[in-house]
Parts: structure tokens; C-alpha cells; sequence
């Protein structure tokens, strides 16, 4: 084999680890160099094959360069369609937004109009986050327990995760946490202990600008809100003057089946905010979608110079043209997500459930290992075994699949398969920690 380390010594990581800094995360457990990449499979440069499981964390929901939205992108470069255009009108944005009018809101019966954010959940955080203080004149945000909304600082006081807050190295301020539903069992209803809270005047809860909330916690473990949950929130953030804002970033574009995470539950978002899957070829864009009597904000409030990526605009338009005109795709994320739970509920009952659980809704599953250290050894395992895969919650114990949404039976079968071993292989049978 050829030398692959370069100037810099050591073996075919070496330029990584001389050059980038040591923030540099996922790829530490999934150490190869990739090149290509195709559905749901990843290449690596020695010619190794991954099944990807992680998918940019849901911001790959129809694959790795999918073709109807490739040859989109190909044409429109080739004709030198602009590339990047601040927020001018273009033809591009232009086309999107009549799609996402046509496919995405009529249908629903939903008049928003769309804020191009910088090109970041975070940004679309932090513009939603602006809107409802403006709007209410407030500045208190509620927001959940194991909740992650980005790590700019004003998403960050939002986030949960205590390992990400502490980077901040200042105060976090303007949230008051509450617990997400379940958080304290199934006996204790956290939307009416808001209520009750917000109905106190000498509760210490300020009367809050929004309520921030996931329907399922992508980050924070998956964690899953009823819709009665999820109604009862939207119900009392309404009677106490405050708007709710519902992060799709994760959950949204079709990963429980329905375009918006929130359908099933039948909820109307004053603002919803969403990145990752969006643009659907996983090129940088995210949008705020605000009610359209909200929409207070004076030209320029909230800027950013890469609002107008219209290479994201023709994907984002295609793929809402070729995965959304239909209920298919929602249907066949119905069915597959079913099929992922029957198989990761089958594993869970080999063990005892207080080591090994199956958790989340729609193809945004995983394994609950109650153990970080368990679930990196496993997350390292499947790598070794060709699926790659990442784990989250508080203690990084929760092993994520966020297969693609269009992914084919046999490789999801495949992949979970690899899965299924590796959890044996590092749990062991009986239930114990293998030795
Ligand atoms: C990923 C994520 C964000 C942050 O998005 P970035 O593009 O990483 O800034 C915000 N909210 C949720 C729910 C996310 O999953």
C-alpha cells in the first residue's frame, strides 16, 4: 500500500491530527477517510464499504447524493445559475418557496411565511429566539430538559447538555428549564406543573417570550413527547401570553413519517424552525417559518451573509417536488419505522430492561444501553463491523439509527443486524458486561 500519512508522519490520520484542532467529534470514532458516498452506503479511501446510519444527523434524509436532486444541482451549475445571492430575489428562492406553498403549507392548511436564517439550526434558534422577545416584549424562554437547540449562545441557553454549556465560559441566561415530558415518570404531568407555575405570581418563573420545545429529543436521547403532552404545552404557553416554537431541525422533513414532526400530535406552531434535512442534499440552509401575523421584523433585524445559498434552493425545491407532492414517502417512513422498532424491540428483550431499551418514534430510533461507556464500545464495534452510527443523550448512552428515510429493506435489515451483534458482542447474553 501506498504511504497515505503525507508530510506529516504517523499513520493515514496524520494530517488530521497535526492540523485540525481537537474539537473535531464524530470523527473520532469512526476513524477512515472517506471519499464517496451513495445512498446509504460511505466509501472509505481504503476501500472499505459503511452502511451510514448516521446521516449527518438527519440532514441526509434521502441519502447520500440522491439522483433526482443531483442532476437538479448538476443543470443549474451548469447553466451558471447564481450560487450565491445574499437574500436578492432569485429564481431559485423563487421556485422553493411556490413549492413549499404548494407541497408543504396548502395542503396543511398553514400561512407562514419563510425567514432564510444564516445557514445553521443554531441561526434559525437564535432568529426564533429574537422574533418571540420582540414580539412579546419578554425575554423569559422556556425550555426542556435534554433539550439541544445549537450552541450559539443564546441556542445554547436553551440546550440542555452540560458538557456543551460549559464551552460557553459565561453565563447562560434568559431560560427557565422545565422538565420534559416523563422526565419524572409517567405520574407527573410537567405541562401542567408549567401551568402551575406560570399562573403563580410568586412562582419565580418570569412570564416567558416562547416555549422551545422538540417532539422528539434528537440530541438528548431520543426522548419522545405524547401528543396529549404536546397539546396541553401548546394550550398553556397560549393561555399565559407566550408563543411556541416548535424545533423541527431533527425530527422534521419526514423522520417520523409526516413532513413536520408535529402533525401527528395536530399542533400550529407560531414559529417553527428547521436546518438539517431541509435542503436535503446536505448543503447548508435553514429557514424560520413564522406565523404570518408574527412576522414583526423590520428589514435586517436578523442578517447573515450565506441566507442565500440557492444551490440549497434547488435541492430543497426538488426534493419537495420528487419526496412530498405524494403521502409515499410518509407511508414507506410509517412502515419502515415500524419494522426498525419490532427489531429494536426484539433485542431489547433479550436483556433485562433496566440495561437495554428500545426508544424514539418514526425512523428516529434507537437503543437505550444506560451506559455511555456500553454504548461507545458499541457505536466502535458496529464501526468495525461496517455501520456507522453515533450515540446521544445525557450520557452519550443512547444509540442512535437515523437511517435514510428512502434507505432499501435489505440494507436497513443489514444494518441492524450489524447492530444486534455488536450490542451481543458487548453486553454478552446473560445480560453482564462481556469481560
Ligand atoms: C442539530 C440541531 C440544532 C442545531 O443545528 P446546527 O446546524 O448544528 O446549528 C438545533 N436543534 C436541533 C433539534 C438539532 O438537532
Amino acid at each position: 500500500m501506498t504511504d497515505r500519512s503525507g508530510p506529516y508522519g504517523g499513520d493515514e490520520f496524520a494530517t488530521f491530527h497535526h492540523l485540525e484542532s481537537e474539537v473535531r467529534s464524530y470523527a473520532r470514532r469512526a476513524p477512515a477517510v472517506f471519499t464517496t458516498a451513495r445512498g446509504a452506503q460511505l466509501f472509505a479511501r481504503d476501500g472499505t464499504v459503511y452502511l451510514d446510519f448516521l446521516m449527518g444527523c438527519s440532514s441526509l434524509n434521502y441519502g447520500h447524493n440522491p439522483p433526482e436532486l443531483k442532476s437538479a444541482l448538476a443543470e443549474y451549475i451548469a447553466r451558471d445559475g447564481i450560487t450565491h445571492s445574499l437574500d436578492l430575489y432569485s429564481e431559485a428562492k423563487e421556485s422553493f418557496l411556490r413549492e413549499l406553498d404548494e407541497t408543504i403549507f396548502r395542503p396543511r392548511q398553514l400561512d407562514y411565511v419563510v425567514q432564510f436564517s444564516g445557514p445553521t439550526g443554531a441561526n434559525a434558534v437564535e432568529a426564533a429566539l429574537k422574533l418571540a422577545r420582540k414580539i412579546t416584549g419578554r425575554s423569559n424562554i422556556i425550555a426542556f430538559t435534554n433539550g439541544f437547540h445549537g450552541v450559539s449562545l443564546g441556542a445554547l441557553s436553551c440546550t440542555g447538555n452540560r458538557y456543551h454549556r460549559a464551552a460557553a465560559g459565561q453565563l447562560l441566561g434568559g431560560v427557565t428549564r422545565l422538565p420534559y415530558d416523563g422526565y419524572l415518570g409517567s405520574s407527573v404531568d410537567t405541562a401542567d406543573y408549567l401551568d402551575h407555575l406560570l399562573s403563580d405570581p410568586s412562582s419565580g418563573v418570569d412570564a416567558p417570550a416562547a416555549v422551545i420545545v422538540e417532539t422528539v429529543q434528537g440530541e438528548g436521547g431520543l426522548n419522545v413527547a405524547g401528543p396529549e403532552w404536546l397539546q396541553k404545552l401548546a394550550a398553556v404557553a397560549r393561555r399565559h401570553g407566550a408563543l411556541l416554537i416548535v424545533d423541527e431541525i431533527q425530527a422534521g422533513v419526514g423522520r417520523t413519517d409526516a413532513f413536520f414532526s408535529f402533525e401527528a400530535s395536530g399542533l400550529r406552531p407560531d414559529i417553527v424552525t428547521m436546518a438539517k434535512s431541509i435542503s436535503g442534499y446536505g448543503l447548508p440552509m435553514a429557514v424560520v417559518l413564522i406565523d404570518r401575523l408574527l412576522d414583526v421584523w423590520q428589514p435586517g433585524e436578523h442578517t447573515g451573509t450565506f441566507r442565500g445559498n440557492c444551490h440549497a434552493f434547488v435541492t430543497a425545491r426538488a426534493a419537495l417536488e420528487h419526496f412530498w407532492r405524494t403521502d409515499s414517502l410518509a407511508a414507506s417512513v410509517r412502515e419502515k419505522g415500524n419494522l426498525v422498532k419490532s427489531r429494536l424491540d426484539r433485542i431489547a428483550q433479550k436483556y433485562d430492561p433496566d440495561r437495554v431499551s428500545a426508544k424514539g418514534r418514526g425512523m428516529m430510533r434507537g437503543i437505550d444501553l444506560k451506559s455511555g461507556e456500553v454504548a461507545g464500545q458499541v457505536v466502535s464495534t458496529a464501526f468495525q463491523n461496517g455501520l456507522i452510527l453515533e450515540a446521544a443523550g445525557p450520557k452519550d448512552e443512547v444509540v442512535k439509527c437515523l437511517p435514510p428515510l428512502v434507505i432499501a429493506e435489505d440494507q436497513l435489515s443489514q444494518g441492524l443486524d450489524i447492530l444486534e451483534d455488536a450490542i451481543d458482542s458487548v453486553i454478552g447474553s446473560t445480560g453482564h458486561m462481556a469481560a
